[in-house]
């Protein structure tokens, strides 16, 4: 990343009490800031930075539509050649080369030495990183990276390709291919039509992204359904992403509890939100019984939306969601053994849902591994971080569950009794 030079961090003990939440990150404080001041935090390295980035670049990013063509540039030595109309690019680094033909391409870079070339119509390219090199050739390309050294070669229409991470090697040729890869030096070659290639962690920007391409919007009866399913997968990193950008603003303590609270709120919301569709699909067949279930957890919800925002330790934050937690496994069981319904391959994708995110708090509480070697995770790696990591890996199997209830809803009526 091209990393500016920030202010002077400072230690653990020379921080306000307010932030001194985990006494084995040593370093890497940001001082008390202005708005402005946090806000340029997103480009140089703290203790925060991991967990503003592993809910990502949430919507920081704004851009407006138009005709003609939009080029802002940042940085040194940029090279950009265009031919067409409306075409889109926002770059900030040094050395990027863009070369277009055609209409309607949007490239967002950031970072060093990106080489993209492309041929074609409608092409979306993010790439946030260094020296990608991206050739595409065809319609509809949507390519998104986050990384070091990624090569992309794709030729045909339609290919969404995600990648986060070094080194990866992607050549497509063919229809439809959707490729998501988090990793070092991954090398994929397709060939063919609808290839879903999926690996671990894809980032949060993707939610915003992603999701909304993913959900069958118009297959679905109930549209309510994919509403709250987006909104749910959504809340969180938005609360997140405000929390630990703002944490150090010159507000103090009384800005930080109602940021915190706002984060709190966000994971409250995933729980109350997620669940719903799990709740309408499973007692589908028993409507009195399904308004009931759903008043319930509204209840339980706004019961651990009032502890949540106003537990005062990572003990207490995490038990706010046992009331929840306790009506859903109820929910599965009634699915497993009685005579709940929804898409027998969801079930699996539900529970490892939950034991994620159940895992990712309790690390959060340990305070593991910085607690093993204080002052060795204070940058990248620690607890806090792994239960980031943890959470969007449980919102992704969240999504998958309610796509594969979807799915499967479609086919499905109740028996006449
Ligand atoms: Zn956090």
């Amino acid at each position: 990343m091209g990393a500016c030079h920030g202010p002077r961090l400072v230690e653990f003990h020379k921080t306000p009490t307010h932030l001194q939440f985990n006494k084995y990150v040593l370093t890497g404080y940001r001082p008390i800031s202005s708005a402005q001041e946090c806000l340029r935090s997103l480009f140089y390295v703290h203790n925060e930075l991991g967990n503003i980035y592993t809910h990502g670049e949430s919507s920081s990013h704004i851009y407006t539509h138009g005709e003609s063509s939009h080029i802002y540039t940042h940085g040194e030595s940029s090279h950009i050649y265009k031919h067409g109309e409306s075409s889109h690019i926002y770059k900030h680094g040094e050395s990027s080369h863009i070369y277009k033909h055609g209409e309607s391409s949007h490239i967002y870079t950031h970072g060093e030495s990106s080489h993209i070339y492309t041929h074609g119509e409608s092409s979306h390219i993010y790439t946030h990183g260094e020296s990608s090199h991206i050739y595409t050739h065809g319609e509809s390309s949507h390519i998104y990276t986050h990384g070091e050294s990624s090569h992309i070669y794709t030729h045909g229409e339609s290919s969404h390709i995600y990648t986060h991470g070094e080194s990866s090697h992607i050549y497509t040729h063919g229809e439809s291919s959707h490729i998501y890869t988090n990793g070092e030096s991954s090398h994929i070659y397709t060939h063919g039509e609808s290839s879903h290639i999926y690996k671990h962690g894809i980032p949060f920007f993707l939610f915003l992204v992603l999701l909304p391409l993913s959900i069958p919007w118009g297959e679905v009866d109930s549209v309510w359904i994919c509403v709250v399913h987006y909104l749910a997968c959504l809340s969180p990193t938005v609360g997140s992403v405000l929390y630990h950008l703002f944490m150090n603003h010159v507000g103090g303590e009384g800005v930080y509890d109602n940021l915190l609270s706002l984060d709190m709120f966000g994971v409250c919301l995933v729980n109350t939100l997620g669940a719903l569709p799990i709740i309408h699909i499973t007692l589908l067949c028993y409507p009195g019984v399904r308004q009931l279930a759903l008043l319930i957890y509204i209840l339980l919800s706004a019961y651990g939306i009032y502890c949540a925002t106003t537990a005062r330790t990572n003990v207490l934050r995490l038990r706010a969601f046992a009331w929840q937690g306790v009506f859903r496994l109820g929910l599965f069981l009634f699915r497993m053994f009685g005579r709940g319904v929804g898409s027998p391959r969801s079930l699996r994708l539900f529970f490892t849902m939950d034991a994620l995110a159940v895992l990712g708090g309790v690390v959060n509480i340990v305070q593991v591994p910085e607690r093993l070697s204080p002052g060795l995770f204070d940058n990248w790696g620690n607890s806090h971080q792994i239960m980031h990591v943890m959470v969007v890996c449980s919102i992704i199997y969240l999504h998958w569950g309610t796509l594969e209830d979807l799915d499967w809803i479609k086919s499905f009526e109740c028996p006449l009794e």
